[in-house]
């Protein structure tokens, strides 16, 4: 074992409230791109940057074209929580770990089998009609609509539960979140680019001396970090031992 993943072994083994805190970069490793690695969205063809295409004035405005992204690249019904999912369901299982907050919203990291999950961007698992506020669970209602998908109740146009650009983040799960974090004896953020906010000023409100930052690139915060370590998160998090 490096002695970092060493350090970070000993900082858990002496930790009772982990919170992780995370970004696209955790589910890489299930085989979704995020926005911007080398493979990452960002660096594939569209006519707009994905931050532009995921914003409320293009749902709005160029609905269909926002879907045709949304259903391609957002979407990933065939994906599988990977090691680091899973050891953070492990860690929560054990006592050890009160939180994770995650600006994903792909849902696998209650697939793994965590319970405590802030999804602080929603998730693609819940739906609504902007018309008559119908839910609609899963993605079914979206993959199962050849163009934009519309209310089977009242033909209304159907959204995603998730936070749009432009669109504020639900108050509960921020201060959810933001409490968890206050709370924390360690802090492990990991792959995410710390650029989206107000996501990434969340660590701000860590009050700890053992923040970890499991990251592929550096990261504006890596100055402020106790702990870096340079790797993909499921293969460091999947040498962590819990005892
Ligand atoms: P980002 O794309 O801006 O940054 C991802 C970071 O993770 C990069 O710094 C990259 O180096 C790192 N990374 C990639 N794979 C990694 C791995 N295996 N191990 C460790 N690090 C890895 O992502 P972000 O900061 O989360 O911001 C993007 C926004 O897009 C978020 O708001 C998120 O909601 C959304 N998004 C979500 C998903 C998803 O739900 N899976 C996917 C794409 C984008």
């Amino acid at each position: 074992m490096d002695q970092a993943i060493e350090t970070l072994q000993k900082w858990v083994d002496e930790s009772r409230r982990i919170v992780f805190f995370g970004g696209a970069g955790v589910s890489t490793e299930s085989g979704i791109p995020d926005f911007r690695s080398q493979d990452g969205l960002y660096n594939q063809k569209y006519p707009d940057p994905p931050e532009t295409i995921v914003s409320h004035t293009y749902f709005v405005r160029r609905t269909e074209e926002f879907y045709r992204f949304y259903k391609d690249k957002m979407l990933s019904p065939w994906a599988k929580p990977n090691a680091a999912h899973k050891k953070l369901a492990e860690l929560e299982r054990a006592g050890k770990l009160t939180a994770v907050v995650t600006q994903n919203i792909d849902g696998l990291h209650q697939d793994a089998g965590s319970r405590a999950v802030y999804e602080l961007h929603g998730s693609v698992r819940r739906n609504f009609c902007t018309r008559c506020h119908a839910r609609y669970d899963g993605m079914d209602i979206i993959l199962d609509s050849p163009g934009v998908p519309k209310c089977p109740k009242c033909g209304g146009l159907i959204k995603p539960d998730v936070v749009l650009y432009e669109e504020g983040l639900d108050s509960d799960v921020l201060y959810g979140a933001v409490e968890k974090i206050r709370d924390a004896d360690l802090l492990i953020v990991g792959g995410t680019s710390l650029v989206v906010y107000p996501a990434a000023g969340l660590i701000n409100y860590y009050q700890g001396r053992r923040l970890v930052l499991i990251n592929l690139q550096p990261t504006g915060m890596d100055s402020r970090a106790n702990l870096v370590i340079k790797g993909k998160i499921g293969e460091v998090l999947g040498q962590i031992q819990v005892r």
